[in-house]
């Protein structure tokens, strides 16, 4: 059994002396649990933030602990009387070969998704992320202007691609060209921004000639910089990450800019709302799950996946996320 485990706490970067592959014998399910062979692991930038030992809204991993991560997995023995060898389940093991379970958790896959790996990204986590923020949050009217970052990516995708069916005008932003003409061809949006763009604020602004009421925020730093003199009055800003900051990227020439956050949150009547989708959302998934199949199905929701092969690939293409390098939802295939 191959697993990735937490062997020292990452500075920056994570390395292959921070996550180490070990090897250990496949574990034996004994009365009550099932054993679970993953067959695709998903990895999400959330990951990062387990690494670190500072306070959140979960507990960080212990050193020594597997790396914790969203499965698809098959039963391979059962010793639980609601699951049977053979039955494909949505599960919670990690970076690991082989992994135990009690059930709890553990969701059969519903037979009529084209691909397994969808619950992992589209109709999974991170589209439910997309469409509750999106939704809930964002609260977005026809006509109005959105914009999202990270917007190739697994949760930016669905929330540009949501937005565009509220009637609303959807400005990506993404990192390079090959990217920014996905979002526009085939995704839909309006407009398509290049954050790496020398002169990025301006054609940010140029492609919001009405400012920006909702902003989608999946990525903190030079994107919110640019974006925040954008913002209209009772702008909606739904705080679902900050990717530029997992590796604890620190802005040199920072000032303190509070004081003219919160000045212009009071004088805008912003709202501005954090959310952890399982903790916020969790009971609403099944009234995505709904919504988001009869998009799929109508072909109004197109997607892509960034599969890599080799479970031993998995922390090369974790960093990749977190530089950028993944287009699509990243997955990686363990196994058949
Ligand atoms: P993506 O598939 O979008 O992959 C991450 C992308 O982030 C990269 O491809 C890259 O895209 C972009 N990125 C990385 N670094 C930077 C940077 N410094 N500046 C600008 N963009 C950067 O990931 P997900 O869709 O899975 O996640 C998107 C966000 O949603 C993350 O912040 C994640 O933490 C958050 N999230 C939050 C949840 C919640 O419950 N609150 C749940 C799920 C996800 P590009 O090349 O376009 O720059």
């Amino acid at each position: 059994n191959r697993q990735f485990i937490l062997a020292r706490r990452p500075q920056g970067m994570p390395t292959h002396e921070d996550v180490k592959l070990v090897q250990s014998a496949v574990p034996s399910p004994s009365q009550g649990q099932v054993l679970l062979r993953t067959l695709y692991l998903s990895l999400d930038p959330y990951m990062r933030g387990r690494m670190d030992d500072t306070p959140s809204y979960s507990p960080p991993l212990a050193l020594g602990d597997v790396i914790v991560g969203g499965t698809v997995c098959r039963v391979e023995k059962s010793h639980h009387d609601k699951f049977r060898e053979g039955d494909l389940v949505l599960a919670y093991g990690g970076w690991q070969d082989y992994a135990l379970s009690d059930g709890s958790g553990l969701q059969k896959l519903d037979p009529a998704m084209p691909r397994p790996s969808m619950a992992l990204g589209v109709l999974g986590m991170p589209g439910f992320t997309g469409y509750m923020g999106l939704m809930d949050i964002g609260q977005p009217k026809a006509g109005e202007t959105v914009v999202v970052a990270a917007a190739s990516g697994a949760v930016g995708s669905v929330v540009g691609q949501v937005a565009k069916l509220q009637g609303c005008r959807v400005v990506g932003i993404a990192g390079g060209e090959e990217k920014c003409r996905y979002i526009k061809e085939e995704l839909g949006f309006d407009a398509a921004i290049d954050h790496r763009a020398a002169n990025f604020p301006v054609l940010l602004q140029a492609a919001c000639p009405q400012g920006i009421d909702v902003y989608y925020e999946n990525v903190g730093g030079a994107v919110f910089d640019a974006v925040f003199p954008l913002l209209n009055t009772s702008a909606r800003i739904p705080v679902c990450g900050m990717i530029s900051q997992y590796n604890g990227a620190r802005d040199t020439q920072m000032q303190d800019r509070l004081p003219l956050l919160m000045g212009t949150i009071l004088k805008k009547r912003m709202r501005v709302q954090g959310f952890i989708i399982g903790m916020d959302y969790g009971p609403r998934y099944p009234e995505f799950y709904q919504a988001m199949s009869g998009w799929l199905q109508q072909g109004k929701i197109t997607f892509r996946e960034d599969v890599v092969e080799g479970l031993e690939n998995a922390l090369d293409a974790f960093c990749g996320l977190l530089e950028g390098k993944n287009f699509g939802k990243l997955i990686v295939k363990v196994a058949e």
